[in-house]
């Protein structure tokens, strides 16, 4: 079906961690007939959306298979953590960063035993200490971990961590939600039984859907599993599904139609050709914190591509709140940091976004730095 857009929509430039810039085209997606979604041609079209989630990351349907849940992202962590752990097992979560504590504070709320294996915030894991500690606790079923820290904007090595979880015969869940159809991931050589991501993200459409896409045979042993929740259970989402084509309970059926368009443009656009329009658009950011002056927090080389952390100047007259609020009044969204030690803003990659809003972005955030007094090149005193 070809989308109608009206009227163009005032456009802003998220710069936020998600959600992202969405296209008009997108944008009017939703703008359907009011319809049941326990319809066929409702069910349909969630087949087909099911297993277009499964491709994004190369998977094989057969071995593959996508769980919707309705919900932000947080849902998909959730749901991996409280399902996939048989009785009396253990979970470890390879913790560098405020998304993986995340994953840690869901075992603490459900009661699940886990070892939070922390790392710097602005360091990669230790594979060696994280095969260790495998090696000296037989009983860990489920290794868990972020592949990009959205806090920071580091890269962690999913691939090597994925194959010591297989090595102790662990299931591996990968939070993805922020490299998902934009970072390229092959599920199956990146030895990840479950990935993860949200609508609102990578594919540029809106919050409310998120998704589990992962491995169907792990899926159906889990069906003997402690049920945790009632709401965010995997294995009878997927059994539903399976049966009957349709979400358990009522699904957000206008973010469906918005995430069918935007996976229609991910196909048109390509794999490749996105990521590296997002890697320009990386870049750009960094073009233009160098040429302020502003340091970050990851190295260069370790960062995932997607998520710039710089670090507050040093300057009296540096206002974080000042200056997001001249740049949004202008259509320019920041975001603040995520890091407890550092003061830190973030410039985030994702969205329908191209290099030369970055350098209108820059224009006028140089503008708020002036009007405000703050030094340029920006001071920090060590
Ligand atoms: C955005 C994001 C989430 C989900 O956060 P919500 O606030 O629930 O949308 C989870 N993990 C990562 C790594 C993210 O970037």
């Amino acid at each position: 079906m070809e989308i109608k857009v009206p009227y163009k929509v005032k456009r802003n430039v998220l710069l936020n961690p998600g959600p992202s810039t969405t296209t008009d085209t997108v944008k009017f997606a939703q703008i359907v007939p009011d319809i049941c979604p326990r319809e066929a041609e409702f069910g349909g079209l969630m087949k087909s959306l099911r297993e277009d989630l499964v491709k994004i990351v190369h998977g094989d349907t057969e071995k593959y298979t996508s769980v919707l849940f309705c919900g932000s992202g947080t849902v998909n962590i959730d749901v991996c953590l409280n399902s996939l752990l048989p009785e009396g097992k253990r979970i470890l979560v390879v913790n560098n960063g405020a998304y993986s504590t995340r994953a840690v504070e869901i075992c603490e709320y459900y009661g699940l035993p886990h070892i939070d294996l922390q790392f710097p915030v602005d360091e990669r894991p230790d594979l060696a200490k994280v095969e260790q500690v495998l090696k000296e606790n037989p009983d860990i079923a489920l290794v868990h971990t972020t592949h990009n820290e959205t806090g920071t904007g580091i890269l962690n090595p999913i691939r090597e961590i994925g194959a010591l979880a297989h090595k102790y015969g662990a299931v591996f869940t990968v939070d993805t939600t922020s490299t998902y159809a934009m970072r390229p991931i092959d599920i199956e050589r990146d030895n990840i039984d479950f990935c993860m991501a949200s609508a609102q993200k990578g594919l540029m459409a809106f919050t409310g859907l998120s998704f589990i896409v992962g491995n169907r045979g792990i899926i159906e042993k889990s069906a003997g599993y402690p049920k945790r929740s009632y709401y965010c259970n995997l294995f009878l989402q997927y059994d539903f599904f399976e049966r009957t084509g349709e979400m358990h309970f009522t699904p957000p059926v206008q973010t469906i139609y918005a995430t069918i368009q935007a996976i229609k443009e991910y196909w048109a656009e390509g794999e490749e050709a996105k990521w590296a329009r997002h890697t320009r658009v990386f870049n750009a950011i960094h073009e233009g914190l160098d040429a302020l002056g502003f340091k970050d927090v990851i190295k260069r080389g370790e960062q995932a591509g997607l998520v710039v952390s710089a670090i507050y100047p040093d300057d009296p007259n540096w206002s974080f709140e000042k200056v997001h609020d001249y740049c949004y009044e202008r259509g320019f969204t920041i975001y603040p940091g995520k890091i407890s030690t550092t003061n830190t803003f973030r410039l985030c990659a994702l969205g329908a976004i191209d290099e030369q809003d970055i350098r209108d972005f820059f224009a006028v955030f140089r503008e708020a730095l002036d009007k405000y007094g703050v030094s340029v090149p920006v001071r920090y005193d060590s």
